[in-house]
C-alpha cells in the first residue's frame, strides 16, 4: 500500500495527499502533521510509527475548505475500482487501484460550499516574453477568462484589480510577486499557449479575439497547463478570452485600492468598503459583477453612458425595478451551476438550478419587453435571456422538482420520463412491498411482535430480533440462519428474504444505471448550450447590477454623473457613502461638500484640524470618480467630471502602521510611483504625505511633491496637510488654491463643522483636539505654555518656512532638466536576452530609424 501511496505522492509533491481508504481520506507523514495542525484534528500514529490522520469522505468538503483557506493545496487520490473488482482482478490480497482524480487549489474551486457566492475567484498566471509581461486569468466557477499585457509598473495594479485567489508563475520567475506559486505543470511558453488555446476552443486561428502578445499566450499556456493538471485532464469551463487593454479601464494600483477601501476595508473585510456601501444586488452573480465593475471603472465615455442609461431606466421606473428584483431574488446561481457541470463536477441539483434559472428568464424578458419605447436600452441584453426553451422543457420533464446533490442514490429522474425506468422502479417497489409482507408473516410465524427486517451495507436485508428473543430463531429447524450477534440484538437470514432481496437489488441497480445514463445525456445537452447559457447568466447579472445601482441611487438621492472630455471634477453636495452611513448610525448628519477642480484650478490644498473631515473629503471625491466611471449614479446633488485615466491615493505613513514595513519608506516609494505615472488626465489624492518623518524633512518633501504635481504631472489633485507653511505655495503656483475644513471654538469647546470652505485654516486647533480627546487638564495647561514659547520663537525667526519665500521656482528646475535622449530610451527598453534573431534585426532597424 505504501508503494502505491508514495507513487501518488511523488506525482503531486506540492500538495497534501488525501488517500482514500474505505469511508475515509487518510493523510500520512508530514502531510498528516500539517493537516492535523490546520484542521485541529487528532494526529495518530500507526503501529509502525507512521504519523497519520483522517477525515470522513462524506464530510471531506468542509475539511478541504479549511485546508485551502490555510494556504494548502490538496491532491485527491480516490479508489478507481471497488474492493470486489480488485479481488476479481488480482486475487484476495490485491490492492484496490487508486489515482489522483483532482487537485484542489484556491484558484480552481467550483463547489458552492467552498466559494464566496458574492466574490469572483480568479486564478492568475503571469509570464514574461518578448520584453513584456502577460497575464492570463480564469474564474473557472463562472468561466470568465481574460488576458492582459502589463509592464513591471502596472503589474501589481492589474493583479490588485483581479484580487487573485491564486497566482502562478513559471519556475525561476517570480516577477517580484509575493505569494505567487511556482507551477509544476510548466507550459509557460507562447507556442504551447497558442496550441492549447486553439485546441480548447477548436479554432484554427486566434485572430477572431484580437491580437495576443507572446507574453499573454505564454501566460495562457501556463494557466491552461495548470488547470489541466488540477482537473486531471478534464478542463473546466472557459468562455472565449476577453482581451483587457490596460487603457480600457481606470488604472488603480494596489496602494490606492487599499487606501480607498474599494472592494474591501483595510482590515480585509467587505464591511466598510465602498462596494459594501453601494451593493444592493440580489444575486451572487450580480454582486460579483458589481465588484468587478468597481474594481475596473471604464474609461470609454460611450460604454459608461450605456451603463448609466440602463441605471437611469430602472431609476425612473421604480415598478419595473421592483418587479425585476423580486424575480432575480428567486434566481439560482446558474453561472456557477454551469461551471460545475462543465468541470465534470455537476450534480442533479445543478441541472435543476439551470432548469429553474433559465425558465424564469421568460417572465423576466416579458416584463422588460413591455417597455417598447425603451427597448433600445435593453437591446443587447434582453435577447440573451431567451433561446433555452427546448432545454428547459427537456429538463423539466426529466427531473424531479428538487433533485438531490448526490447522484449516487438516484431518485432525480422524474416519473413518466422513461417508461423502462418506471418499470424498474415498480419492480423495486413491489420487492419492497414483498419484504414488508415477509416481515408480517415472520412475526406471525415466530410470535415475536418486535421482529424487524432491516438493511445495511454489510449484511444487506436481514431479520433482526432482540437478543432475549433470539433462541427460537437459533434452532436449526427454524428456517433462519444466524448471521451476527450484537450487544442487544441478533441478526438472521432466511431463504425467501434472500430471494426477494436479490430481486430488489437488481431492479435498484438497473434503475440507478438508467438514471445515470439520463444524467449523462442531459449533461451533454447542457454542454452543447454552454456559451448561450453563460451569456444569459451574464445578462441577468448586468440587469441585477443596473437595478441595484438604481435602487441605491433612489434610496439616498444619488445623481447621474455627467462625463465630459475636458479635465475637471465639479461635484456639488458630494458625500462619502461609507462615512455617511457610519455618521448616521451614531445619530449624526453628514455634511455634504462641493469640489471644483478645473484646468486653471486643478490642485486644492486642504488644511484644517485633525478630525475635521479632510480625509473624508478627499476620499469621497475619488469614490465619486470610481462610481461614475463604473457606470453608477453618485452620492452628490450634481457631478460633472472628465474621464480619469489613473487614480492614485496615498495616505501619510502614520495611518498605515499595520503594514509593518518601514512606513516612511513605503510612503516615499508610493509617492515616487505617482510622480512617475500620473498624467494630465489622472486624479491624485494625497493625504498628509510627508508626515512619517521629522517636521523639517516632512515639510520639505511635501513642498517639493506639491510643486512637482503642479508643474510636471499637471493632474487634478487634492492634497490634505497639517503643514500650514505649505499655504505659502498659493502665491507661487497659479493652478493651486487653498481650502480648509471649518472649525470653531465655542466656550472653550472645539466644534468641527466638517464644512469645506475657501482659504487656509486660521489655526491648527491642535490643543483643542487634544482636549476633545480627553488629555488631562494638567498636561493641556503645560502644552499651552510650551506652545506660547514656540510661537514667540516663530515670531522672532519667521518660522520654519522662513527661508522658502525666495526659493527659485520649481518650473525653472524642470526647464533645466535635460530632455531624455530617445535613442538611449529605446536602447534601454531592449532586453537582449529575450530577443529572437529576427526581433534583434527589427530592433536594430528601429534604432537606426531613431538615430
Ligand atoms: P481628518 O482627515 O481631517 O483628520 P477625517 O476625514 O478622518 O478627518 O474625519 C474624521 C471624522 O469626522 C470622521 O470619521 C467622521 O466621523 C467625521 N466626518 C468627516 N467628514 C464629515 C462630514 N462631511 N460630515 C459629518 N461628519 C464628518
Amino acid at each position: 500500500m505504501f508503494a502505491q501511496y508514495h507513487a501518488l505522492k511523488a506525482a503531486s509533491p506540492d500538495c497534501l495527499l488525501f488517500y482514500r481508504m474505505g469511508d475515509f481520506f487518510e493523510l500520512f507523514f508530514d502531510d498528516a502533521k500539517a493537516a492535523s495542525a490546520t484542521l485541529d484534528i487528532a494526529l495518530t500514529s500507526r503501529g509502525d510509527g507512521i504519523p497519520m490522520c483522517g477525515v470522513p469522505a462524506h464530510a471531506a468538503e468542509a475539511y478541504l475548505a479549511r485546508l485551502i483557506k490555510g494556504g494548502h493545496r490538496v491532491a485527491i487520490a480516490d479508489q478507481t475500482e471497488t474492493p470486489a473488482e480488485a479481488k476479481k482482478r488480482g486475487g484476495s490480497k490485491a490492492l484496490v487501484a487508486r489515482a489522483i482524480v483532482r487537485i484542489v487549489t484556491a484558484g480552481t474551486l467550483t463547489e458552492e460550499t467552498l466559494l464566496d457566492a458574492r466574490a469572483a475567484n480568479w486564478l492568475v498566471a503571469v509570464a514574461e516574453a518578448g520584453g513584456a509581461i502577460g497575464l492570463a486569468a480564469a474564474d473557472i466557477s463562472t468561466g470568465r477568462f481574460e488576458m492582459a499585457v502589463a509592464s513591471p509598473a502596472t503589474l501589481s495594479a492589474e493583479l490588485a484589480r483581479l484580487g487573485a485567489a491564486e497566482t502562478i508563475v513559471a519556475e525561476g520567475a517570480d516577477h517580484g510577486l509575493e505569494g505567487a506559486i511556482v507551477s509544476l505543470s510548466g507550459g509557460f511558453d507562447s507556442a504551447s499557449g497558442e496550441k492549447r488555446l486553439k485546441a480548447l476552443f477548436g479554432v484554427a486561428t486566434l485572430d477572431g479575439w484580437g491580437q495576443f502578445s507572446r507574453a499573454e499566450l505564454a501566460a495562457t499556456g501556463g494557466l491552461l497547463a495548470y488547470l489541466d493538471r488540477a482537473g486531471q485532464g478534464s478542463l473546466p469551463f472557459l468562455q472565449p478570452p476577453l482581451r483587457r487593454e490596460t487603457a480600457d479601464h481606470m488604472m488603480i494600483d494596489a496602494a490606492t485600492r487599499e487606501s480607498l477601501e474599494i472592494v474591501c476595508a483595510q482590515n480585509g473585510a467587505r464591511a466598510g468598503s465602498l462596494l459594501d456601501a453601494t451593493d444592493r444586488t440580489v444575486t451572487g452573480a450580480g454582486a460579483r459583477m458589481l465588484a468587478a465593475d468597481l474594481g475596473a471603472p471604464l474609461t470609454d465615455r460611450a460604454a459608461i453612458g450605456a451603463r448609466l442609461d440602463l441605471v437611469s431606466l430602472f431609476h425612473d421606473e421604480s415598478g419595473l425595478r421592483e418587479g425585476l428584483r423580486t424575480r432575480l431574488r428567486a434566481q439560482p446561481d446558474i453561472a456557477r451551476a454551469l461551471g460545475r457541470i462543465v468541470a465534470g463536477r455537476g450534480s442533479p441539483r445543478d441541472l435543476g438550478q439551470l432548469r429553474d434559472g433559465l425558465d424564469q428568464c421568460y417572465p423576466i424578458h416579458a416584463s422588460l419587453d413591455k417597455l417598447a419605447d425603451r427597448a433600445a436600452l435593453l437591446g443587447g441584453l434582453s435577447p440573451r435571456l431567451l433561446g433555452h426553451g427546448e432545454l428547459v422543457d427537456r429538463l423539466s420533464r426529466a427531473l424531479v422538482p428538487v433533485p438531490p446533490v448526490d447522484a449516487a442514490q438516484g431518485g432525480y429522474i422524474a416519473e413518466g420520463y422513461d417508461a423502462a425506468l418506471d418499470a424498474l422502479r415498480d419492480a423495486g417497489g413491489q420487492g419492497r412491498k414483498a419484504i414488508a409482507a415477509l416481515e408480517a408473516s415472520y412475526r406471525e410465524q415466530t410470535g415475536i411482535a418486535t421482529l424487524k427486517i432491516r438493511h445495511n451495507g454489510v449484511l444487506g436485508y436481514h431479520v433482526e430480533v432482540a437478543a432475549n428473543r433470539a433462541d427460537a430463531l437459533m434452532r436449526p429447524d427454524s428456517g433462519f440462519t444466524h448471521r451476527q450477534t450484537l450487544a442487544g440484538v441478533v441478526r438472521f437470514n432466511a431463504p425467501e428474504l434472500h430471494e426477494v432481496a436479490i430481486r430488489v437489488g437488481q431492479a435498484g441497480a438497473h434503475a440507478l444505471a438508467a438514471e445515470a445514463a439520463h444524467l449523462e445525456a442531459l449533461t451533454e445537452e447542457v454542454l452543447a448550450a454552454k456559451a448561450a447559457i453563460a451569456a444569459t447568466a451574464d445578462a441577468l447579472a448586468r440587469l441585477d447590477v443596473a437595478a441595484a445601482l438604481a435602487e441605491r441611487a433612489a434610496e439616498a438621492g444619488w445623481c447621474r454623473p455627467n462625463l465630459v472630455e475636458h479635465s475637471c471634477l465639479e461635484i456639488e453636495g458630494g458625500r462619502h457613502p461609507v462615512v455617511e452611513q457610519a455618521v448616521a448610525r451614531t445619530g449624526g448628519r453628514f455634511v455634504a461638500n462641493d469640489c471644483n477642480l478645473s484646468d486653471g484650478d486643478r490642485l486644492w490644498l486642504v488644511t484644517g484640524p485633525n478630525m475635521g473631515g479632510k480625509s473624508t473629503f478627499l476620499r469621497q471625491n475619488a469614490a465619486i470618480a470610481i462610481l461614475a466611471q463604473a457606470g453608477s449614479f453618485v452620492p452628490a446633488s450634481r457631478a460633472t467630471l472628465g474621464i480619469v485615466d489613473r487614480l492614485f491615493s496615498r495616505v501619510g505613513a502614520s495611518d498605515n502602521l499595520a503594514r509593518g514595513r518601514s512606513t516612511f519608506m513605503v510612503e516615499m516609494v508610493e509617492t515616487a510611483a505617482i510622480l512617475a505615472q500620473a498624467t494630465t488626465r489622472s486624479l491624485v489624492i494625497l493625504d498628509e504625505v510627508g508626515r512619517g518623518t521629522s517636521t523639517y524633512d516632512g515639510l520639505a518633501i511635501a513642498w517639493a511633491v506639491v510643486e512637482a504635481v503642479h508643474d510636471r504631472n499637471r493632474c487634478r489633485c487634492l492634497f490634505a496637510t497639517h503643514y500650514h507653511e505649505l499655504t505659502r505655495l498659493a502665491g507661487r503656483l497659479d493652478a493651486l488654491s487653498l481650502h480648509h475644513v471649518r472649525a470653531r471654538e465655542w466656550k472653550g469647546d472645539l466644534v468641527l463643522l466638517h464644512e469645506v470652505a475657501p482659504g487656509a485654516a486660521d489655526r491648527s486647533y491642535g490643543l483643542a483636539v487634544a482636549r476633545l480627546a480627553g488629555l488631562p487638564p494638567l498636561v493641556l495647561a503645560r502644552a499651552k505654555d510650551v506652545l506660547k514659547r514656540l510661537e514667540a520663537g516663530r515670531q522672532a525667526t519667521g518660522g520654519i518656512a522662513a527661508g522658502l519665500d525666495d526659493l527659485p521656482l520649481f518650473a525653472a528646475a524642470i526647464a533645466a532638466e535635460p530632455a531624455p535622449d530617445p535613442l538611449r530610451t529605446a536602447l534601454d527598453s531592449i532586453d537582449a536576452d529575450a530577443l529572437s534573431p529576427r526581433e534583434a534585426l527589427e530592433a536594430l532597424y528601429r534604432l537606426k530609424g531613431i538615430a
